[in-house]
């Protein structure tokens, strides 16, 4: 089975600033290697084939305040995927906060090689719905995006960094979204976890445009934090959030996955095709 681990984090992390980094590193013995495959995707595509995993997601946004994640991260994570586009999704980002030509700036970083891009609400501090008031730029993002045919990853759920502001983190606000750009691929990054579950669970179920993404949510507990997850296979993307702590490997949690009472079907689904469907691969 191909799999497609649609989550994960190799980032410049040299731009991270130093409160952002300890956090960053905490529960990260190996950084050195982490940073060897910052420096290289020759590294990173070795350990894949050690993994066994076909294709990752590179996330990346921008975050200038928060994280310390400049617009030069788009270029830097376009050259980085560069080395084997067919393996390596690079994502893309534009915060309109600190952008005037939303579109514009949307249309080129897709046209540069992003075919995912991230809308990362805690860390750029906007709701995900916040063109229906304070940032009307944000409607531009996500209508490039929906012409273009590439989908969006929100993150939904909390988070720990500095700065982040969690109740932004709220899947609900991806309600307005999914109505207002109804051919638009939305990914929900890990699924509203901890607190929002039930959320997420059904903005997948009501919308078709809406997808979930489980990164970040240990395989062991998937099925108690969404346990109809079977019904929604369909519709639902392997992600794990490595090299985030406590997840061994990019393998050890697609092996868990596999130990799950789920239907051979339904873990085909999740690991694999649909993420094939959604990037065409
Ligand atoms: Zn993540």
């Amino acid at each position: 089975m191909t799999v497609t681990d649609a989550h994960i984090h190799v980032q410049p992390f040299h731009m991270m600033p130093p409160a952002v980094a300890a956090t960053f590193w905490t529960g990260k013995p190996n950084r050195a290697e982490l940073e060897g495959y910052a420096a290289d995707p020759r590294a990173l595509l070795a350990k894949m084939d050690a993994d066994r995993i076909a294709r990752v997601g590179l996330i990346n946004y921008v975050s200038p305040d928060v994280m310390g994640f400049t617009d030069e991260a788009n270029p830097w994570m376009v050259r980085y995927a560069s080395a084997d586009p067919s393996r390596l999704i690079a994502f893309g980002s534009v915060n309109p906060r600190f952008t005037k030509d939303v579109a514009g700036a949307t249309a080129r970083v897709i046209e540069a090689g992003a075919r995912a891009l991230k809308v990362h609400p805690p860390h750029q501090v906007f709701r995900a719905n916040g063109y229906l008031d304070a940032l009307p730029g944000l409607a531009d993002l996500y209508r490039v995006a929906q012409d273009a045919g590439v989908p969006v990853t929100i993150h939904t759920g909390t988070s720990v960094f500095p700065g982040a502001r969690s109740r932004l983190g709220d899947p609900m606000d991806v309600d307005d979204v999914a109505i207002d750009f109804p051919k638009l691929t939305i990914l929900l990054a890990h699924g509203g976890r901890p607190v929002w579950m039930e959320s997420a669970f059904f903005l997948v179920r009501r919308h078709p445009n809406v997808h979930l993404e489980v990164s970040g949510i240990p395989p062991a507990k998937l099925l108690e934090y969404f346990p109809r997850l079977e019904e929604i296979a369909a519709k639902t993307i392997w992600g794990t959030d490595w090299p985030s702590p406590g997840i061994e490997s990019m393998r050890s949690n697609a092996d868990a996955f596999l130990a799950l009472p789920l239907s051979d079907a339904a873990k085909r689904a999740i690991l694999s095709e649909n993420a094939a469907r959604i990037w065409k691969t």
